[in-house]
Parts: structure tokens; sequence; C-alpha cells
């Protein structure tokens, strides 16, 4: 007799080991049947953008692979496309791993109520997170709002992350068709500009395994220093995998721990650890203040005398804006769908400081261009940067791109890597002088004081 039928529905979890959705499924006893479904019209203006689409495309392609060519792709409305597939497959159950987009939340919420009516069974399960943001909140209930509490009180009081789950030894799938493949999504653009992101990027579960091991063997030793420096391999570069869930946060959480404590890291351990703290918090602020990618936390910005300047933006997003470090590192978007943490704080500081650009702009720009582009890390880190966010800088605290460069690039190697006509003539002067900019920023803030 055939067994029971469960859909594990996949979204930001394109991973075998630690996917406690479909761990579930297994344990069961049920005959799985994985499905992806490309939903665009729920995400609105936060549909994928063109970099991301990119790497959920290979995402799949190899998740596909590992499931032995089972999964099932559909393009559409969620709410429409599960209830087909259950009927189609006579499916009891559908298992899921949460996302933290307000719209993923509002959307699953409904075909949740829907499924219930439906006598269809259904469960939703933690794979994204190391604290579940509705866990960490102030004695008196409240959200935090400044990193430092948050991550020390709020986090590291809780009972440490659970250890990730193995894999499962051996999953059962249910037959159906049709299950069309990741092709006929559409992810891919007809002009393959994406060609140059393969050379940079090994995107699968085993590649997101791969790039930790390497750092934690040659990038955790001095990253408290040298994860500043955008010319030297020591960050971790896990932000995709991450976001896409090639990998989860336990499992890098507790594999740094290991190789951390083993090599007596202490300090460059706890650093890193606290980075993947901040990526809690934006996700703990974007599900307490659903309006954070577009409404400036601290409402005095709303009124703030942003310049419109299309030609400028232009400049900054080509990297031509005549400001060595920020050209290198809009271009290294622009190659390899990834920047550098400080240099994204710097060129983000030019855009919204300097230039006096909207930070929407960026965002935007960073939507589209990012591999890793997350609706809770780029928000937060936009509203951080713009001085409107929770925990953000004082407002007259403006990067110096060239001080900063000075002491992050201190040999020019970042800056010649991207910016090999730097110094010649052909490198066009700096679009706004640093000094009457700034003074110009600090009086515009003055304005909404
Ligand atoms: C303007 C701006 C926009 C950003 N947009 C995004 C985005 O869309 N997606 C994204 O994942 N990160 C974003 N960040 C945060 C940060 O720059 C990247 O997470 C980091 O550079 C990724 O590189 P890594 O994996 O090597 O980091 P590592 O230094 O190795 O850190 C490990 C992990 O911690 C997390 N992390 C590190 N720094 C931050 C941070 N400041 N905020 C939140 N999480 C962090 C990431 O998941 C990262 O993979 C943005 C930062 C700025 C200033």
């Amino acid at each position: 007799m055939s067994k029971k039928t469960a859909i594990v529905w996949f979204r930001q979890d394109l991973r075998l080991k630690d996917n406690p959705a479909l761990t579930h499924a297994v344990q069961n006893g049920y005959d799985i049947l994985p499905v992806y479904i490309y939903d665009q019209d729920n995400a609105g203006e936060w549909a994928i953008g063109e970099a991301s689409r990119w790497w959920l495309f290979k995402s799949l392609q190899s998740m596909n692979e590992a499931m032995k060519g089972n999964m099932v792709f559909r393009s559409g409305k969620a709410g429409d496309i599960l209830p087909a597939l259950i009927k189609d497959s006579g499916a009891k159950a559908v298992f899921w791993n949460r996302c933290y987009e307000p719209w993923q939340i509002a959307r699953d919420k409904k075909i949740k109520e829907a499924l219930k009516v439906d006598n269809i069974e259904t469960e939703s399960f933690n794979a994204s997170l190391l604290w579940e943001p509705w866990e960490v909140l102030k004695s008196d209930g409240t959200p935090y709002k400044v990193f430092t509490p948050y991550y020390r009180k709020g986090c590291l009081s809780k009972p440490a992350p659970a250890q990730p789950q193995d894999a499962p030894e051996k999953i059962s799938y249910t037959d159906f068709s049709p299950r069309y493949s990741e092709n006929d999504l559409e992810l891919l653009p007809k002009i393959q500009w994406y060609r140059k992101l393969d050379q940079h990027w090994d995107v699968s579960e085993d590649g997101a395994r791969a790039r930790l091991d390497h750092f934690l063997e040659n990038g955790l030793k001095g990253y408290k220093e040298k994860r500043n420096n955008p010319a030297l391999d020591h960050v971790s570069k896990m932000s995709p995998y991450l976001h896409f869930g090639n990998i989860s946060p336990r499992e890098v959480w507790h594999t740094a721990r290991l190789a951390g404590m083993a090599q007596n890291l202490e300090s460059d351990l706890d650093c890193f650890c606290s980075e993947l703290g901040w990526r809690e918090f934006s996700h703990s602020l974007l599900y307490h203040f659903p309006d954070l990618p577009r409404k400036p936390l601290q409402e005095k910005f709303k009124a703030f005398p942003w310049a419109k300047d299309d030609g400028a933006l232009a400049r900054w997003q080509k990297g031509l804006t005549g400001i060595p470090i920020v050209d290198a590192g809009m271009r290294e978007l622009w190659e390899t769908g990834w920047m550098h943490n400080r240099v994204r704080m710097i060129v983000a500081s030019l855009l919204v400081k300097n230039m006096l650009l909207h930070w929407h702009h960026g965002e935007d720009w960073f939507w589209d261009c990012l591999v890793d582009a997350d609706l809770a890390n780029n928000s937060a880190s936009w509203q951080w940067v713009a001085g409107c966010g929770a925990d953000a800088a004082p407002y007259f605290r403006v990067f110096n791109p060239i001080t900063q460069a000075e002491k992050f690039d201190p040999d020019l190697e970042y800056i010649k890597k991207w910016v090999p006509e730097y110094g010649t003539a052909d490198y066009p002067d700096p679009i706004v002088d640093l000094k009457t900019s700034r003074e110009k920023a600090l009086e515009a803030y003055q304005q909404i004081k």
C-alpha cells in the first residue's frame, strides 16, 4: 500500500541538512513531494532582484540534483498553487520553514488557515534564525532597538541555539507529474551577464560548507581586525548562503564555535558570532517594525530634504564617482554580486550623506545587484548608515572615504584590483567635494533636528 504524502514547501531553506520541515516529514513516515514555488506575485515591490535570481536558480538546480530530480517547480501565487498540488497528489500535510518578510508572513498565515479548513495538516519550523524574534524581548515585553543589549542581554541569556540536525538518511519521494524544472521558472535573463558570477561562487549546500571550512581554517584567526580590510580574505562570505538557506545559521554558529575554541581564538570567535547576531537583530527589527524597508524608524527623517540627481545616482551605480574606494566597491558589486561590509558602509555613506540622495535609491540598487539581498539586513543596514535607523550612529559621524581607504586599504590593493585606471587621466574627478558636502549634510540635518 502506498504511504501518505506530505508536501515539503521549500523557500529560503534550500538544503537537506538541518532542515526541520523536511526532517519532520521524513521522521513521521511520509512520502515527500518537495515543492518550490516562485511567487513573485505576492512579493510585490520586494520581488527577488536580478542577481539573487541567479543565485536562486543555481541553488534550485543543485537541490534538485540532490533530490534526484524529484523537485516540483511552479510559478505563481502559492495560495492557489498549493491546494492544486494537494488535490493532484493526494497530500495530507504541508510542512515548511518560516520566512520573516512581512509579505511572506501575511501570505503564509492565510495559507495555513485555508489548509486547516480543508483538514490538511500544516506545521512550520525555524530554519533561518538562531533565536525567534518574538522570543528575544526586553523585560517589559517590547522589542530591543539597540544592538548590544539585544545580543548580549537578550540572545546570549537564552539557551544556546540547537545543534544542527543531520540530513535524512533516506527520503522516499511521491511519484508525481508534471514536475517541471528550475529552467521553467525563467529565473535567468536572456542576456547572459551572470556568467561572470560563476567564477566567484559555488552555489550549493556543499559549496556553502566548503566556503565556511575555508574561512574557519584561514580567516577566523585575526577576523576581529582584518575583517575590515577588503583586500584580505578574512570574512566568511556566508551571507548569500545564509539568505537562501544553503546552510543553516545553527550549523555556521556551532561549526565556528568548535573551530574557534580548538584554535583558542576567543575574541575573533566572539566577534564573528556577534556579526551573526547583527543578522538576528535585523530580522528582529523587520519582524517588529514591518515598515522598516521603506519608512525611517526615526520619524523626523520623513522630512529630510533629500536631493534629486539621476546623473549623480548613475555615476554612483556604475562606480564612476571619482572616489576610489567607492568606485572599487560598486564595481566589486557589479562583477561578483557581493561587496565587502566595510565598503558597503563607505559607499552608502557617500550616497546618503555627501550626495544627499535618498537611501531608498541605494537600497533598491543593492536589492537588484546583491546575491545576498536580504530584506531585513539590507533595510536595517541602509537605515543605520542614513542615520534614521534603530541603533544608528550619530548623524554627524560622516565617513570620510579617503581616510577610510588609507586605514583599511593602505596598500591600495583593493582599489587597484577594481579600479585599474585609478591615477591615470581616464579616471574622473570626484563627484563631490568631501568637506563642503559634509557641511551641507549637517545643515540638512539641522532642518529636521
Ligand atoms: C548598506 C548595507 C547594506 C547591506 N545589505 C545586506 C544584504 O542585503 N544582505 C546581507 O546579508 N547583508 C547585508 N549587509 C550586511 C553585511 O555587509 C553583509 O552581511 C556582509 O558583508 C556579508 O559578508 P560576509 O558573509 O563575509 O560577512 P562576515 O563578516 O563573515 O559575517 C558573517 C555573517 O554575519 C552576518 N552579518 C555580518 N555583518 C552584518 C551586518 N552588518 N548586518 C547583518 N548581518 C550581518 C551575515 O549573515 C554574514 O554572512 C549590508 C550592509 C550595509 C552597510
